[in-house]
């Protein structure tokens, strides 16, 4: 099919909520793309930070291939073995105590927003804590909760009611003091808010936060669903600044290309759910689960000396591109922002045509390359960003 038969089709059958770039993906090996018109792009995105290890990743597909053979889905009724080892990964990783498996990100911080208000209700009693202070400029996922938690008033129109009890603070101390308040059961952060645009939180307001949180008994959740698996150089982005969250959210990643979610427990709240308090008929899917240790069984010092060098590397070389006000981010979490006349999206569609992938994130350019991405391939992707900002 020709790419403009594939838009026509897609404008005809798909629900129009995505912008989409002009292009249709076929297949590709690393961070290598063709589309079907056999045209070559590097990737510098990996499905929004989704493909860890890139495409075609023999150890990723050998793990889903070896599961779709044995078994698909057995659903949680019963026991599945790769769900127990990615687990039992993930608490060896994170220190966490249990994990909840879903299917995405919002659905991994539905249940980060059940578990503190449940912390709450069996502490304090039913409805007295329940309210969550998230942080402006925050994304959390686009179910009715999750759209409520995010601090962005353009994500809180034509679906209300919304879910109550999210109060939105400045990422300041004085800020979040001035939202907390007796009905506050957590606080939840991106370490890097990712979708507007790869801010990176002050270390000393995260730390000065978890002790807060702390003292006051308030849970205190990370959404690494963008951060984790790697991405910024740490196994999670917490680790990097030496705080102990209580609830940790993560996705993306995890899955090297296959829907999952996780919501980990830590201390204080591994023994919160009962039950019947929460569930999933696909989450914690063995055939994704199986992909998800192939990705996790990979998060080794070496990996994560790796991911901070190219992302090092990435930074030095675009902080001297012209137009380029300043690179923010950790490991291969990267935001550059632009000076001059061209948005993000632009230079994101000028990038495209001359064979690059890169993302945007409110005003700027950001960049996810698979954690495995070559030199060669990061040398190709820097030639056609330096081309296109000239
Ligand atoms: C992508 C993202 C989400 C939502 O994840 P989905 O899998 O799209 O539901 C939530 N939080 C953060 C920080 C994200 O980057």
């Amino acid at each position: 099919m020709k790419f403009q038969e594939v838009q026509n089709k897609d404008k005809a059958y798909i629900a129009s909520t995505y912008n989409r770039f002009g292009v249709a993906i076929e297949k590709g090996n690393g961070a290598t793309f063709i589309d079907v018109e056999g045209k070559k792009y590097i990737d510098f995105t990996s499905g929004i930070g989704v493909n860890a290890f890139g495409v075609n990743d023999e150890l990723w597909k050998k793990a889903v291939v070896e599961q779709v053979n044995a078994v698909q889905h057995a659903c949680n009724l019963y026991y599945t073995l790769p769900q127990i080892r990615l687990a039992e990964l993930l608490c060896e990783k994170s220190g966490a105590k249990k994990v909840f498996f879903g299917n995405s990100g919002a659905e991994a911080n539905e249940c980060a927003i059940k578990v503190a208000r449940k912390y709450s209700a069996l502490k304090y009693g039913d409805l007295v804590r329940y309210e969550i202070v998230t942080l402006k400029e925050s994304f959390h996922g686009r179910t009715l909760a999750t759209l409520s938690a995010t601090g962005q008033n353009h994500f809180h129109h034509y679906f209300g009611p919304f879910p109550d009890g999210f109060v939105y603070a400045e990422p300041n101390m004085d800020s979040v003091k001035a939202c907390v308040g007796e009905k506050t059961c957590a606080v939840m952060v991106e370490l890097i808010q990712g979708e507007s645009g790869v801010n990176v939180l002050d270390k000393t307001f995260v730390v000065e936060l978890a002790k807060y949180c702390k003292e006051k008994d308030i849970l205190l959740i990370v959404d690494e669903v963008q951060t984790g698996n790697g991405r910024t150089g740490n196994v999670y982005a917490f680790q990097g600044f030496g705080i102990e969250p209580d609830v940790v959210t993560t996705a993306k990643g995890l899955g090297g290309g296959l829907p999952i979610g996780a919501c980990m427990l830590f201390e204080k709240t591994e023994n919160v759910f009962a039950y019947g308090d929460h569930g999933t008929t696909y989450g914690g899917n063995p055939v994704a689960c199986a992909g998800a240790v192939s990705v996790m069984e990979r998060m080794t010092e070496s990996l994560l000396k790796e991911v901070n060098e190219k992302g090092e590397y990435l930074k030095e070389k675009i902080k001297k591109m012209p137009n380029v006000a300043g690179v923010d981010g950790m490991g291969l979490m990267i935001g550059v922002r632009l000076k001059g006349e061209r948005t993000a999206r632009q230079v994101a569609e000028e990038c495209l045509k001359k064979g690059l992938l890169v993302l945007t994130a409110h005003e700027k350019v950001r960049l996810l390359p698979p954690l495995n991405i070559t030199k060669r391939e990061i040398d190709e992707g820097l030639k056609v960003l330096g081309e296109t900002l000239r």
